[in-house]
């Protein structure tokens, strides 16, 4: 199939030309008809399936066909979970709308919102946004929605575990009841399906991937390991295999640092990423592990999200993530567009509940190989303080009022300014894939340490990145501004 066949115009053919893309993939051979047609539309996509120009190319050619309303207001509201998603899909909407006269503007929190009212003001065909500082232009009547055609809701799945449920209800309440909607999520959960009955009407339903499934060029693998030879364990593969562009994913802020600080140590060029973090950091830490200068990027979860580097050929998960539906998104970070790529877990004993849990959600048994050197002992080895080297924390607020306890709200949304990376073809990767075997992994003790007894010590697992999930945003000030904000006009 070509893009030609679904009905793009000129203009848009022409940019999908220029960015190399030949054939429409599975989502949007299957999505851009269906938007074209004026239908709402459901689709379960991951993240680099092609998804957002699957919404994006289709919305460009309804909205540059139909006529423009007076006054310039806003005619395609797209909504994000994070900031860097929403950099990446304002990008994206610059490019493939590149010749075509419509105007697009990026908007999400931590920057000053003055600019960003200048800009609406100035009038705005399409706006990505996150939901926060959405809210707070509306509520400063910087935008409005009277004219609204087309609502995207992107990473349905990630709005509601970050939180975002009141504040996009909120918002639907603000936007005409006339429009189209497109949903996109990476899985289809009961809460996913309950929102999107309020939202779609009559969709075509569109699903590229099996649920809750991992691509299927990612190879997946699991080492037994105790929890205190991670780090060591971690070093050794990333020699012994000379991987050269590794994510790595830890379940905390601190436990990033920490192992960050353990592998340059080592000589191994490292970089954290999370949000505690300043933008500056976290873009040049981005930028360069995608030119290379830096070899292992430790990330959190949500400052991960959504971070798309072309071609990355490993990743590694030190620590299970707690909701099994953030391994899928973590791998889903290698293996993109059809490239091959390895996700690697280092398991400890106490992590055998979370394997179990993304063993059922995926359907899979993830094959075990422990490293010779490396072998778990019984009782799961010398514990470890996770709270090592981690600052004191400030004292709580008396009172228990909900901004004094509790953990505050991560960065999810903060990120890097979303670049994208290059093409890279990179010549120094060297795939895992090549390795695989010639190092130890003879010995396979399936079963025997990360399913057998289960040790969980009460350790201190604090668990920042994903403290967000489930909070319940209610809206209006001091919502954490994590998302609510920041950014920027695109053109
Ligand atoms: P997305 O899932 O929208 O984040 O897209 C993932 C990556 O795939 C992005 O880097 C896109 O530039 C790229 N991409 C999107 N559509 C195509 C296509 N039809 N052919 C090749 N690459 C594509």
């Amino acid at each position: 199939m070509s893009f030609d066949s679904l009905g793009l115009s000129a203009p848009l053919l022409k940019a999908v030309a220029e960015e190399g893309y030949d054939t429409p993939s599975p989502i949007q051979a299957q999505a851009i008809p269906a938007v074209l047609d004026g239908r709402d539309v459901m689709a379960a996509a991951q993240t680099g399936t092609g998804k957002t120009a699957g919404f994006t190319l289709p919305i460009l050619q309804r909205l540059s066909e139909a006529q423009r309303p007076n006054g310039r207001p806003v005619r395609a509201l797209i909504l994000t979970p994070t900031r860097e998603l929403a950099a990446q899909v304002g990008e994206s909407v610059e490019t493939y709308g590149k010749h075509l006269p419509l105007t697009s503007a990026v908007v999400f929190g931590g920057v000053k919102i003055n600019p960003q009212i200048a800009k609406l003001k100035s009038g705005v065909d399409i706006l990505v946004a996150t939901p926060g500082r959405l809210l707070d232009l509306h509520q400063q009547k910087a935008v409005s929605f009277e004219a609204l055609e087309v609502l995207v809701l992107d990473e349905a799945d990630r709005m509601l575990d970050m939180g975002f449920i009141h504040d996009i209800r909120r918002i639907l309440k603000v936007l005409p009841a006339k429009r189209q909607n497109l949903l996109f999520s990476a899985t289809f959960s009961q809460d996913i399906r309950n929102l999107a009955k309020s939202i779609v009407n009559d969709p075509v339903e569109v699903s590229v991937t099996p649920r809750n499934t991992a691509a299927a060029t990612v190879t997946q693998w699991v080492h037994p390991v105790d929890k205190s030879r991670k780090p060591a364990l971690l070093s050794h593969l990333i020699q012994t295999h000379q991987w050269q562009q590794v994510l790595v994913f830890t379940r905390t802020k601190h436990g990033a640092n920490r192992l960050t600080k353990y592998l340059e140590g080592q000589g191994i060029e490292a970089a954290a990423i999370h949000g505690n973090k300043s933008q500056n950091a976290r873009t040049k830490a981005l930028a360069d592990f995608k030119n290379g200068d830096v070899r292992a990027l430790v990330a959190t979860d949500i400052a991960a999200r959504g971070l798309d580097i072309d071609q990355l050929p490993q990743v590694v998960n030190f620590e299970l993530p707690n909701v099994p539906e953030d391994y899928v998104h973590r791998i889903g970070r290698t293996g993109r567009a059809g490239a091959s790529g390895q996700a690697v877990s280092l398991v400890s004993l106490d992590e055998k509940k979370e394997l179990a849990g993304i063993e059922r959600l995926i359907s899979q048994r993830l094959e075990s190989q422990t490293v010779s050197g490396f072998e778990p002992t019984p009782g799961g080895g010398p514990k470890v303080d996770e709270n090592e080297g981690r600052p004191p924390r400030p004292p709580r607020r008396q009172g228990g009022g909900r901004n004094g306890s509790g953990p505050q709200r991560s960065g999810g949304n903060r990120s890097d300014g979303g670049q994208r990376s290059g093409n890279r073809s990179d010549s120094g990767q060297r795939r895992a894939s090549d390795n695989r075997g010639n190092d130890n992994r003879g010995n396979d003790n399936r079963g025997n340490e990360i399913r057998g007894n289960d040790n969980r010590s009460g350790e201190n697992r604090g668990n920042e990145s994903t403290a967000p999930r489930r909070r319940r945003s209610r809206g209006g000030r001091g919502r954490g501004s994590g998302n609510g904000g920041a950014a920027s006009g695109n053109r």
